[in-house]
C-alpha cells in the first residue's frame, strides 16, 4: 500500500550546470511543471553557487518548485575558507539541504559526527536535512545491509531533536545503485525503508516518525519511479542524473 505522506521528489544537480545552464534549467523546469499534482512536494537542489539565480525570478520564484542546497558547514560564520553556513542558505532562501551523500563521506571523508552536527545546525536554523544514508556493495553481499544503514542513522541522528516529522528527510541510497544505471528492486528499496522507519520510530516515536520522508535513490529514473513509490515506506525520489533534463525531471513528478 502506498504511504499517504507527501511525497518529495528532490533533484540532486551534483557538480553540473554553470550559471546560465543552472538558469535554464530551472526556467525549462518551471515551464514543463506549471502544477505540481497534489500530495506532491519537488525540490531542486543545485550547486551553491548557481543558488542565487535559481531562486530569482527567471528561475524557481512564484513557481511550486522548492529549493534545496548540496551542502552545508555547521558552524555560524568565521575563518572556514570555502564553506557555507546554515543562514547563508536560508537568505537565499534554501528550504532543504542534501547532508551525508555517500559522495561527501567517500570523496571528502565525511563522518557520522559530521552528519550529526549538520543535522543539528540545519534543524536548529529551520532548514530540512535531507539525510542520505546506503550501504556499499560488498556489505550488501555480505547480507549487512539494514544493520548497517540503521547505525548510519542511529549515529547521524544521535541527539537531533524534532518536534515534528516535516523537519527532516531521510535519502536510502544504496552507494551501488547511484549513477550506475543498476536499481535496487521496489522490494530491496521497501527493506531498508521499513527498517529506517522502524529505527526513527526508537528514535522519536511513533507519531514523528510517522511524519518523516524516507526517499529512495539510486538510479531512478521515469520508468522505475512508479514502482518504489507503491511501496508503503517510500515517500519519494532523490534524483541525480535523471534530474538533469527537465522532461524526464517533469516526467517522475507526474507519476508520483
Ligand atoms: P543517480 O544519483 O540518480 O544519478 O543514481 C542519485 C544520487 O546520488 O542522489
Amino acid at each position: 500500500m502506498p504511504s499517504k505522506r507527501t511525497r518529495l521528489i528532490a533533484g540532486n544537480w551534483k557538480m553540473n550546470n554553470d550559471l546560465n545552464e543552472a538558469k535554464d534549467l530551472a526556467q525549462a523546469l518551471v515551464a514543463a511543471l506549471p502544477e505540481i499534482p497534489e500530495g506532491v512536494e519537488v525540490c531542486i537542489c543545485p550547486p551553491t553557487v548557481d543558488l542565487r539565480v535559481v531562486s530569482c525570478k527567471g528561475g524557481v520564484k512564484e513557481s511550486p518548485i522548492k529549493l534545496g542546497a548540496q551542502n552545508v558547514y555547521w558552524e555560524a560564520s568565521g575563518a572556514y575558507t570555502g564553506e557555507t553556513s546554515v543562514a547563508m542558505l536560508k537568505s537565499v532562501p534554501v528550504e532543504y539541504c542534501i547532508i551525508g551523500h555517500s559522495e561527501r563521506r567517500d570523496y571528502f571523508k565525511e563522518t557520522d559526527e559530521d552528519e550529526n552536527k549538520k543535522a543539528k545546525a540545519l534543524i536548529a536554523g529551520g532548514i530540512v536535512p535531507i539525510f542520505c544514508c546506503g550501504e556499499s556493495l560488498e556489505t550488501r553481499e555480505a547480507g549487512e545491509h539494514v544493520a548497517f544503514v540503521t547505525a548510519q542513522i542511529k549515529a547521524g541522528l544521535e541527539g537531533v531533536e524534532i518536534s515534528s516529522g516535516d523537519q527532516l528527510v531521510i535519502a536510502y541510497e544504496p552507494i551501488w545503485a547511484i549513477g550506475t544505471g543498476k536499481t535496487a528492486t521496489a522490494d530491496d528499496a521497501q527493506e531498508v525503508c521499513g527498517a529506517i522507519r522502524a529505527t526513527l520510530v526508537e528514535i522519536f516515536g511513533q507519531e514523528i516518525a510517522d511524519g518523516i520522508r524516507v526517499l529512495y535513490g539510486g538510479s531512478a529514473k521515469p520508468e522505475n519511479i512508479a514502482g518504489f513509490l507503491e511501496k508503503e515506506d517510500v515517500d519519494g525520489a532523490l534524483v541525480g542524473g535523471a534530474s538533469l533534463k527537465a522532461d524526464s525531471f517533469a516526467a517522475m513528478v507526474e507519476k508520483a
